[in-house]
């Protein structure tokens, strides 16, 4: 009776005002470096092990070879500042350094059990978490968009006929080439991390995940898996999927069907390219969607994921907070939201598997989610 209560309630359909938050800068620890160039070195744990980030800015024109040497020399003041870490990660920045939303130069990844084969490389190939920059020019790009409830865009019949449609797919769970929600009279709710990867992040919550038992779906953005290829190898290696966030994670209702296209194409030539495979599954940054980006994304051969429940855990949430939204949203047939750069998402994970397993439900990749059937 509760199954067809939830598999009769519709979803609501939301038309909020575009949401004018910045991502909050989270409190990370930090180390004290004597690193020519360092921005900053931040340290994280997920209670079972500690990893660095290091932003290092560098001159343009720096060599590889001395990138390479530089590399080396971080991963020893970092291991010596705190002997407590099981991974640094590093992000070279031309100088000077404008901030995430430029291309690095150089980055590495270095387990603690592969340090000294790090520390003995004369060249800067030979290792498969180190990666170079083969020429990318960044773009300059505009602030970042924000995951909030899908949101759609488009002339006001449309959004009119789109939000009935909806209102009625949502009932069903999914429509044409996009996905609410699964089936729920299944115990089952999709896990799905947005914008990855990140370093520091990726180490942690993939250690986190393999702790649970958990797999996920990863909408992971182009021009973070083109910078850090070794963390996507690491995703599908540990039997996650990965879907498509689009290349630069703009707001695509808002560019010309020819740029929409190649954004979402982009991000799968770079996860075919890292993977030998393309996504089957495609999620519009910030949920901003519109009729073309849903034809365009469809035409891919992408089906579209929106999702039953972002906590927010973007907005800097203490995690008590992020912990209770969870809790009082999951439920069978949900898709779940959350942020592979997010620390409450990666403090409270455990606790959220707990949960669900209390409930009697599984969380796993969109593949797995049941649909409900015609
Ligand atoms: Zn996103």
């Amino acid at each position: 009776m509760l199954a067809l209560l939830l598999a009769l309630a519709p979803l609501p359909y939301v038309e909020g005002p575009a949401p004018a938050r910045s991502i909050p800068h989270e409190a990370l620890p930090t180390l004290e470096l004597r690193l020519p160039g360092l921005v900053r070195a931040n340290y994280l744990s997920n209670g079972h092990l500690e990893a660095a980030h290091l932003v290092v800015q560098v001159p343009k024109e720096a060599s590889s070879q001395s990138l390479l040497r530089l590399a080396q020399r971080a991963v020893e003041v970092a291991l010596a500042a705190r002997p407590s870490l099981r991974e640094v990660d590093l992000s070279f920045y031309p100088e000077p350094y404008l901030g995430p939303q430029s291309f690095p130069l150089f980055t590495a990844s270095v387990p603690q059990e592969r340090t000294r084969e790090f520390l003995a490389l004369k060249e800067p190939s030979g290792y498969d978490r180190l990666w170079l920059n083969p020429g990318l020019v960044s773009k300059r790009l505009p602030e970042p968009v924000l995951e909030d409830r899908p949101r759609l865009e488009g002339p006001e019949a449309y959004r009119a006929k789109e939000k009935a449609e909806q209102l009625r797919a949502s009932r069903l769970g999914y429509r044409g080439g996009a996905i609410y929600h699964g089936d729920p009279r299944w115990p089952y709710a999709a896990l799905t991390f947005d914008d990855a990867p990140h370093p520091l992040f990726a180490p942690l919550l993939l250690d986190t995940l393999k702790r649970l038992g958990l797999k996920a779906t990863f909408f992971v953005i182009g021009r973070n898996a083109e910078a850090y290829p070794y963390f996507v190898r690491d995703m599908v290696a540990q039997g996650h999927e990965l879907g498509n966030h689009t290349y630069h994670h703009l707001r695509l209702p808002a560019l010309p069907e020819e740029a929409i296209r190649e954004e979402i194409e982009a991000c799968n030539q770079v996860l075919l390219r890292l993977t030998g495979q393309t996504p089957r599954y495609f999620r519009p940054p910030g949920g901003r969607y519109s009729p073309a980006v849903l034809r365009i994304a469809s035409e891919l051969g992408l089906t579209t994921v929106f999702w039953t429940d972002d906590p927010g855990d973007y907005a800097g949430l203490p995690p008590g907070v992020l912990e209770a939204r969870l809790s009082a949203h999951l439920r069978p047939g949900g898709i779940v939201l959350l942020h592979d750069n997010v620390g409450a998402s990666l403090q409270v994970l455990p606790a959220f598997a707990r949960l669900a397993k209390e409930r009697g439900l599984r969380l796993g990749p969109v593949s797995q989610l049941p649909l409900a059937k015609r």
